[in-house]
């Protein structure tokens, strides 16, 4: 018998070219089942949630905001500035440090259900062509059939509902940068002033535009750097979808009055038809599939029809299908599902635990102390409060822990401007009977309506003793 599953012809392929080096355009099936249908609604949650969020504030934030052009992050409402470096910098290595462990675990999980690539071309693109080009049959006809009216006037209309959608997905990401707030004040500029912009979001419109009319799968297979790390992220029990080698051969053609002597897979093709990047997951497991599940949908229904059990496709590792071991939560699945749980939580702590106010405070540089009168000290200090918020506050800053009064040089009171390093100088003084030294460490606290926000250490100069 031909080995057909050992056959690794189909590695030295890429199933968007053909074999004379043209784009192979693939016209995949429309899914239906289960896991589509799951899909569909995580897909559409996704979406509602990207096209809501610009618009969500929280106390005059914006809940997100990724601000590169000025390095101001907003997450959660909370604003990260370049101060707090370290926990975008914290959080790049947990996303790496997360992608890693998920991948070893489960596999393409991630690109199949959430992947914005995914989700916007087989949700809302791939969704628009079936609607107004038909089925796949229809598609070909179209495509490879002289330019008539019906094709001019479907073409047109798909590419301009493609541009439409390309130009709100641009503006949407505009607004993660600058804030939907800013988006309103540019629209309502003269174009002439903002023609920058203009620019730069025409040339993101086409970019999005070029990727899901035609580009579309080659991003998955070939250009997406995580999509070329699975090879080297997958071991025998990575969750995968896979095709159940030792069930479905030999394959053969299915026949209501003949006795069924071969595997299951009746080689209806189904699953190959259906996928949208065109591979065939009856080869083995291949890093152009990017979990789409759409397979493991049309060779249930096809089961289903034959009577045979379902799952001759399904989440499977190498080990399940191999040594037909049920799928078993390892050790080391266990402890990296550990450590993700712990880092997302680290990640979790320090992002609710940041203050938006951070204070500096220190003595100014060649000023030693005074005497204030016979039983007071005072030394000066200068402070560099930094309110991260969009609001103005009042802080009030004390002596902790000894009696000291602090008298504000040139200003009435603690007044941060909203989103600026707040400068300012003051004397603290402190009675004699507490200096005991030359250098008195000391603390200071930051409070806000009451409530202390930061705790600073310092140094109160005395005399030489
Ligand atoms: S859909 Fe199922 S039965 Fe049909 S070819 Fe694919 S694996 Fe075989
Ligand atoms: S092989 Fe199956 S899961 Fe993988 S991309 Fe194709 S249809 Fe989707």
């Amino acid at each position: 018998m031909e080995d057909l599953y050992h056959d690794e012809s189909f590695r030295g392929r890429i199933s968007s070219v053909t074999a004379s080096g043209k784009r192979n355009w693939i016209y995949a099936l429309k899914p239906t089942g289960r896991l589509y249908q799951y899909r569909n609604y995580l897909a559409w949650s996704c979406l509602a949630i990207f096209f809501i969020l610009p618009f969500i504030y929280v106390r005059g934030n914006p809940l997100f905001l990724i601000n590169i052009i000025d390095s101001k992050f907003v997450l959660f409402g909370k604003i990260f500035w370049p101060q707090d470096f370290f926990i975008l910098a914290l959080g790049m290595i947990f996303f790496i440090v997360f992608i890693a462990l998920f991948t070893i675990i489960y596999g393409r999980l991630f690109c199949g259900w959430v992947c914005p690539q995914t989700i916007f071309m087989e949700f809302v693109f791939r969704k628009i062509e079936w609607l107004i080009e038909g089925s796949p049959g229809s598609q070909r006809k179209l495509n490879e059939g002289p330019w008539t009216a019906e094709k001019v006037w479907k073409k047109s209309l798909k590419h301009f509902i493609f541009i439409a959608f390309s130009f709100l997905i641009a503006h949407t990401f505009l607004a993660y940068i600058i804030g939907v707030k800013a988006i309103w004040q540019l629209m309502a500029q003269p174009i002439n002033e903002n023609i920058g912009m203009l620019l730069s979001l025409s040339a993101f419109t086409f970019l999005f535009y070029g990727v899901f009319a035609f580009v579309r799968e080659i991003v998955c297979t070939t250009i997406c750097p995580y999509g070329r790390l699975q090879g080297v992220l997958y071991d025998k029990n990575t969750m995968q979808i896979s095709y159940d080698y030792d069930r479905g051969e030999p394959r053969s053609h299915y026949k209501k009055t003949a006795q069924r002597t071969g595997g299951d897979c009746i080689d209806c093709r189904k699953c190959v038809i259906v996928c949208p990047t065109g591979i065939d997951i009856r080869d083995g497991v291949q890093m152009d599939c990017v979990g789409c599940t759409a397979c493991i949908d049309a060779c249930d229904e096809v089961m289903d029809k034959v009577g045979f059990p379902r799952g001759l496709i399904r989440y499977a590792s190498e080990n399940e299908i191999s040594e037909k071991k049920p799928f078993a939560f390892t050790a080391k699945m266990k402890a990296y599902s550990a450590i993700l749980l712990l880092l997302m939580c680290s990640m979790g702590f320090m992002i609710v635990t940041r203050t938006e106010i951070d204070t500096h405070i220190s003595r100014i540089k060649g000023q030693l102390f005074q005497e204030v009168d016979e039983n007071t000290l005072s030394n000066l200090f200068e402070a560099k409060i930094i309110n991260k918020s969009l609001t103005e506050k009042d802080v009030e800053i004390k002596a902790e822990g000894i009696p000291g009064t602090v008298k504000l040089v040139g200003m009435h009171g603690f007044h941060l401007k909203a989103e600026a390093v707040n400068d300012f100088t003051f004397f603290l003084e402190i009675p004699k009977s507490e200096i005991k030294k030359r250098s008195n460490p000391i603390t200071i606290g930051v409070y806000e309506n009451g409530k202390k926000v930061q705790t600073i250490h310092t140094t109160f100069l005395g005399p030489f003793k």
